[in-house]
């Protein structure tokens, strides 16, 4: 049984310092400490439902943390948001999770959900930069980097793959090299 522990605790600080992670495990294990002490932008679970949620919290051998009110609010409210976008968020699930490396799961789930927020998907993940998100999709999806060779915003790079798929989302063209929207798909994101 974990032993619950308040989200300011100092413990999480180091975790948070510590050197980069380097297996899909260790990057689980970030994101759920980013996520207890309310850096990432997530909904409650971090939209897994309570059950995986606290199937996670044991693999990764993190305790729960006690949340502030204001943290929980956000989280509900992420949550009713997410609700509204639940096939869509879905269908990017099962497209990511056919890249993910076997021993990654529930990390689908979690940049599905990331995705659907309203900031940089880095941002929403609670990771100090853009580039740790690519070291992220590096080590759980190194398939997806390799064909996101032009470096585009990762969300825009999974839209314009649904796209092509005959998905949801339809680009304005059918090249991103003429379309309008290229300086918005492939900017640097600060
Ligand atoms: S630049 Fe245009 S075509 Fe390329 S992904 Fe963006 S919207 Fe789609």
């Amino acid at each position: 049984m974990n032993q619950a522990i308040r989200s300011d605790m100092p413990l999480q600080a180091s975790l948070l310092t510590a050197a980069a992670p380097c297996s899909p495990q260790e990057w689980l294990t970030q994101l759920v400490w980013r996520f207890q002490t309310g850096i990432s932008q997530l909904p409650r679970y971090m939209g897994l439902g309570a059950e995986p949620y606290q199937q996670l919290l044991v693999t990764c051998n993190v305790p729960s943390a006690v949340i502030g009110l204001l943290q929980h609010q956000r989280q509900t409210l992420l949550s009713e948001l997410l609700a509204m976008r639940e096939q869509e968020c879905q269908e990017l699930e099962q497209w990511l999770s056919d890249y993910l490396l076997p021993d990654a799961a529930p990390m689908a789930r979690i940049i599905a959900v990331a995705s659907m927020g309203y900031n940089h998907l880095w941002q929403d993940l609670g990771l100090d930069t853009r580039q740790s998100l690519r070291e992220l999709m590096q080590c759980c999806f190194p398939d997806l980097v390799q064909m996101n060779s032009q470096n585009m915003r990762w969300k825009k790079f999974f839209y314009r793959q649904q796209c092509a798929l005959g998905g949801n989302y339809v680009c304005r063209s059918p090249s991103c090299d003429e379309c309008v929207e290229r300086e918005g798909c492939f900017a640097p994101e600060e």
